[in-house]
């Protein structure tokens, strides 16, 4: 058995329970076997066992692990170029060209990559969408699932199939599908879900065969919807109905659903997924990064459909930072509103924890520091610049703290991250490694022009 305490002047559970208050002064989680067995105040939890291991300081703040509710991990080697477009000229000017030379060495080096610096932000579990073509017989996606083992990250994963603009045909989508549901199967820390990449990229014959592949397997899904105004106007010309509708007439929200963006909603697509109880990711930097627009996150609250937050994809955030897409949740929100009121630091930091679970529907796993959960973890340094004086605990780790005060991470009760340093895996050696694969990529994808412009005065001209 192996159990330890882990302390901090502040604990924070995101507990809803009555059980459990939701600020433990002085507090601690006592982790048993990858498990939360206990979260009390430091001293009962010390007298009650104490031979076990320490960490933590009297002035750190623990808080659950953060849940990232959307990202990219086939964006892993192609940061920082093309950030001048909006989402459709940015699809085809940059993810396309790339999509064909995507293998599983360039998915496991990619992930190892952005989910290093996932962790680093405090997030313990992604919800990852992998784009790119399928490879008949030599699979893409599972050297995701090998990368998020190896790093010790907790993965959501799917592929974001879509057969039109394919020459490779339908089966070679679900023969990727097959091949991720496999390795997740064998994983210890993955789960599967199916991944549309959006109801305009699948034929009517593959989005009917994507709805019985999930709600036949008993797999969740993972789905883009109404990210931007263009995609609603192309499929009510397609389909006659707004995707979010779309959606539920062909029964896909049956399954579990996790959508993603849901910024261009009208009031009957809110109540669509209100009442089919789809997930919402929020992904505010890479919205305001492609000029995408703002999601109506107050009024799917109130509405009662579960928002997490999202960092989105390596290429259109950029940064892999849950801290700082935790606080744009709060300042978009509030430019928008201008309403210095309209999501607070409860409300964000809710939404980055138990709110991003609900989401996934795993909160009966993780999001919160409560017994029988799995021990996901994050230790803030207490004793950092930032954080010498906490007046509100909330406010200290939304709009104080950024990554770099955050001194350990645990995922099902190991330590991912600790003082600062990844431990399963060497920062410079994942770096190194990554270079000349994200070189080959580029140049195979003819893509150099899109860095030569930039943003240069140049590149930004309308
Ligand atoms: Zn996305």
């Amino acid at each position: 058995m192996t159990a330890a305490l882990v302390r901090g002047g502040y604990v924070l559970t995101a507990s809803t329970s009555d059980r459990i208050p939701a600020v433990i002064r002085h507090g601690a989680v006592h982790i048993v076997d990858g498990r939360i067995a206990a979260v009390d105040t430091y001293d009962a939890l010390r007298s009650a066992h104490p031979d076990i291991p320490v960490h933590g300081g009297v002035n750190d703040i623990v808080t659950p692990g953060f849940v990232n509710t959307h990202g990219h991990f086939s964006e892993g080697l192609i940061t920082g170029i093309a950030s001048q477009f909006t989402l459709w000229e940015w699809i085809h000017a940059l993810i396309r060209p790339v999509s064909p030379f995507l293998d599983r060495e360039k998915a496991y080096v990619g992930t190892l990559l952005a989910g290093a610096q996932m962790l680093m932000s405090g997030i313990t579990t992604a919800n990852d969408m992998f784009v790119a073509d399928p490879r008949p017989g030599a699979p893409v996606t599972p050297g995701v699932v090998d990368a998020l083992d190896e790093l010790n990250l907790r993965g959501v994963v799917s592929f974001g199939a879509g057969d039109i603009g394919s020459t490779l045909g339908v089966q070679a989508e679900f023969d990727e599908h097959d091949a991720l549901l496999e390795a997740a199967r064998s994983s210890r820390l993955s789960t599967f879900r199916v991944g549309i990449g959006a109801v305009g990229g699948q034929s009517e014959e593959m989005f009917a065969r994507s709805v019985d592949y999930a709600t036949g397997g008993g797999h969740g899904v993972h789905i883009h919807l109404q990210e931007i105004r263009e995609e609603v106007t192309a499929t009510v010309q397609r389909t006659g109905v707004t995707a979010v509708a779309h959606c539920e007439r062909e029964g896909l929200f049956r399954a579990p659903t996790l959508a993603a963006h849901c910024v261009w909603l009208d009031p009957h697509d809110r109540d669509i997924l209100a009442r089919n109880r789809v997930g919402v990711a929020h992904n505010p930097v890479s919205n305001m990064i492609l000029a995408s627009g703002v999601a109506p996150v107050a009024e799917l609250r109130r509405l009662g459909v579960d928002v997490g937050i999202g960092v989105d994809g390596p290429a259109s955030n950029d940064s892999q930072d849950m801290m700082q897409a935790i606080k744009s949740t709060a300042l978009l929100a509030r430019v928008h509103h201008q309403q210095a009121t309209a999501l607070s630091a409860v409300d964000a930091f809710e939404m980055a924890t138990i709110g991003g679970a609900r989401a996934l529907r795993m909160d009966q796993t993780i999001g919160s520091l409560e017994p029988g959960k799995a021990a996901d973890l994050v230790q803030f340094d207490g004793d950092s610049l930032a954080l010498a004086n906490i007046h509100d605990p909330y406010q200290a780790v939304v709009f104080a703290a950024g990554a770099r005060d955050i001194s350990s991470v645990w995922v099902d009760g190991e330590c991912s991250v600790r003082d600062g340093v990844l431990t399963r895996v060497d920062a410079a050696e994942v770096v190194a490694r990554s270079r000349p694969l994200a070189a080959q990529l580029v140049t195979a994808a003819g893509l150099p022009h899109l860095s030569d412009l930039a943003d240069t005065a140049e590149g930004a001209r309308p």
